[in-house]
This record gives structure tokens, C-alpha cells and sequence, in this order.
């Protein structure tokens, strides 16, 4: 018994150690939020109507990470996502149209079966870009953002960023394709071509540039 507690101590003690770092890291002197607008809130879809997805209450931690609408997102059409996202009520249209009409024509063409999960390596994330301290708060930081680094296809075949970038033949072919037509479906899109850091995921969001445009890498 006594042993026990002493191990709730120190876990707790740990635990304390561990919060107070992580909301050190997310306090606005760690990243700048100058010039960012936050996601739209309307949302003609419910990602309920796509899928499998709960709304959650919303996120404002206070200094500039912000999601107007958050749901919990399970699947999308048939496509389960490794992890639930949490993403704001807009990310679900875009990603659901982006699957059902590029990613599974793709994987059709490309491996003669369709894409039965997506490997979720990142959503919701008070953060800055790139975790770099000092630069713009990511998209992510509003919900915004989705770090997608494989595709497992029907027969439990994975495919993934890291590997199928430069891999065989049909994964270079099917990664290039997915990776090309996000860009208009997302605002921006960025993969192995845009840094070492997105090596091994596609970053897809929905950035709210004042004058609409795109940046896909
Ligand atoms: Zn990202």
C-alpha cells in the first residue's frame, strides 16, 4: 500500500512536470498569430453526415489556438482514420470529396483496390508551424490542419509518405496524384517536395488567406 502511493507521488509529480511543459511551449511567446485569421465558421456539411463524427464544445485556449466548430472524427464515408481528428466542422467537406474523388479512383487505378483507412499523424494542435519556436501558430492551432502520412488499402496493404514517395512505381504514381489534386480541395498542401519536414506526411488545411489563394508544395 504504502509503496503504491509512494509510485502516485511520484507519477503525479511527473504528470505535473509534463503539463507544465507542455503549457509552457503553447504560450503565445512561442509562436505569433499576427496576420492569421481564424477558420470559417460555417459549415454547410456536418461531418456527421459523412461519417462517423461527434461535435465537441470549442476550443479557445487563450492565446490565439481556436476551433469555432470542433467535431471528433472517427470516418469518413468508408475510410476509418487511424486516430479520431479533431478538426474544425469545414475540414470534413474537403476531406470527404477529396477521397471519394481522388484517392479512391487513384488507388483503384494504382493498386485495384480502394483505400480502407487513413494513417492521421497530427489534427488539432496548439503549435507553432513546423514546431519552431517563434514562427506563425499553425493551422493546425485551429483545427484547421491534417497530417495524413499512409493509406492502408483493402487487402491491409500499406502505403505510406515516407516510403512510397520515392518507392515502387505504382506508390510514386498514386502519392503524386493524391498529393497534386488536394491543392484546390485544401488551401494548402504540402509534402516531401515542400522540406524535410513534411518527409513524411501531406499537410492538408484550410487557411484563411484574405485573397483566397493557394501555396501546394
Ligand atoms: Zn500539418
Amino acid at each position: 500500500m504504502g509503496v503504491r502511493r509512494t509510485i502516485g507521488v511520484a507519477a503525479a509529480v511527473a504528470m505535473g512536470l509534463v503539463l507544465a511543459a507542455c503549457s509552457s511551449s503553447s504560450t503565445k511567446t512561442y509562436f505569433e498569430t499576427e496576420g492569421l485569421r481564424a477558420p470559417d465558421q460555417s459549415c454547410p456539411v456536418k461531418p456527421s453526415r459523412l461519417g462517423i463524427a461527434e461535435r465537441l464544445k470549442k476550443i479557445d485556449e487563450g492565446n490565439g489556438c481556436y476551433v469555432p466548430d470542433p467535431w471528433r472524427i472517427s470516418t469518413v464515408g468508408d475510410v476509418r482514420l487511424s486516430q479520431p481528428a479533431t478538426l474544425n466542422c469545414g475540414m470534413a467537406e474537403p476531406l470527404s470529396d477529396w477521397l471519394e474523388n481522388t484517392v479512391q479512383p487513384e488507388a483503384r487505378r494504382a493498386f485495384g483496390e480502394e483505400v480502407v483507412a487513413i494513417e492521421v499523424a497530427a489534427s488539432y494542435s496548439c503549435r507553432p508551424r513546423n514546431n519552431k519556436r517563434g514562427a506563425k501558430m499553425s493551422e493546425h492551432g485551429y483545427g484547421n490542419a491534417i497530417d495524413i502520412s499512409g493509406f492502408t488499402l483493402a487487402s491491409g496493404r500499406k502505403v505510406t509518405v515516407l516510403d512510397g514517395w520515392r518507392g515502387s512505381r505504382d506508390e510514386r504514381r498514386f502519392l503524386d496524384k493524391v498529393h497534386g489534386e488536394a491543392c484546390g480541395e485544401f488551401h494548402t498542401v504540402l509534402g516531401p517536395k515542400a522540406d524535410r519536414a513534411h518527409r513524411n506526411h501531406f499537410h492538408l488545411d484550410l487557411q484563411n488567406r484574405r485573397n483566397g489563394s493557394t501555396y501546394c508544395r
